[in-house]
């Protein structure tokens, strides 16, 4: 049984249940006159909990014509291929430096592999590639008419270099994949999420300030759940970004490997963030996600580094 929260009008939250967690990863149903809309569906691990999501959203997964991803990482858009293939008439919304590896996913899995290496189909399960001609290729700007809703899409690099945001103009509610970080329902503060490779300062400002510029009444993180407290949110988060990338710096700088360099960081950050919560909140602190940050601000230094050079 998957908790499905209401978000705003004919738009809920279900809980993608990853690995037996609740509430690490999310995907967003939304109800169209032209069918059923899923805002990153998530891995194909987690088909059954998405399954049983849009049963109790009232649709049926054939129901599923529109695929609207923020990004291709596995997490979010595992199952997209999957569920095109199952569903000719279902389209794919991506932006056009994640299309290719939609159509052809052998780098990005190549790529993945690398990092997880045999727990990935444990993690993720499979990935199949998208037919070209279902996908729908966005650049940013665009505003989309599905049935009776518009989505304003917007390009947000920063988390990964093929991120896109849509806000829904009915509503105002901004599904933001991962570029406005993670957080949780229980008043854990709001954390960056900076897994290698994409990592980039520069362009992350720019995107956040873009969310902020729509003024929109909840953010729809993927990691986790609606957050309604933008403003505020928006604000530690980049606070956040920019003392993380910093510490990550300093670590450059000793002698250590660089999973003891990871280590320490996220040991001392887990030890900040949870020391003024509670036990029910500091669980959903996830030193994991802190530990991939490391590795994700020390690839954007080094490369910075190099460019200098
Ligand atoms: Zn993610």
């Amino acid at each position: 049984m998957t908790a499905l929260r209401h978000v705003a009008d004919g738009i809920a939250c279900g809980d993608l249940m990853h690995l037996e967690r609740p509430e690490a990863i999310a995907t967003y149903l939304v109800e169209t006159r032209d069918g059923l809309a899923v805002v990153d569906p998530g891995p194909s691990s987690c088909r059954d909990a998405l399954q049983q999501a849009v049963l109790d959203f009232g649709a049926a997964p054939g129901d599923i014509r529109h695929v609207l991803l923020t990004h291709i990482h596995l997490d979010h858009a595992g199952i997209a291929g999957t569920l095109a293939r199952e569903n000719p008439q279902l389209r794919v919304y991506v932006h056009a430096r994640g299309a290719p590896h939609l159509a052809d996913p052998a780098r990005l899995l190549e790529s993945a592999r690398r990092i997880y290496q045999d727990e990935m189909p444990r993690l993720w399960g499979s990935f199949e590639r998208v037919d070209p001609g279902q996908l729908i290729v966005l650049h940013g700007e665009e505003r989309l008419t599905i049935g009776e809703r518009r989505l304003r899409v917007a390009y947000t690099p920063g988390h990964a270099w093929h991120h896109v945001c849509y806000l829904e103009e009915s509503t105002g509610v901004a599904f933001v994949g991962d570029v406005a970080g993670e957080a949780s329902q229980h008043g854990t503060p709001a954390l960056p999420a900076a897994p290698p490779p994409d990592i980039d300062l520069e362009a992350w400002k720019p995107s956040l300030d873009l969310i902020a510029a729509w003024g929109p009444e909840a953010l729809l993180l993927t990691h986790f759940g609606p957050v309604r407290h933008v403003v505020a949110h928006l604000d530690t988060l980049w606070d956040r970004i920019i003392s993380w990338s910093l510490a990550v710096r300093a670590s450059l700088a000793s002698g250590e490997s660089d999973d003891a360099r990871a280590d320490a960081f996220a040991d001392a950050e887990l030890a900040r963030l949870t020391s003024g919560l509670t036990p029910e909140q500091a669980v959903h602190i996830d030193r994991d996600s802190i530990r991939s940050s490391w590795f994700g601000f020390a690839r954007y230094w080094r490369k910075k580094a190099e460019a200098g050079a």
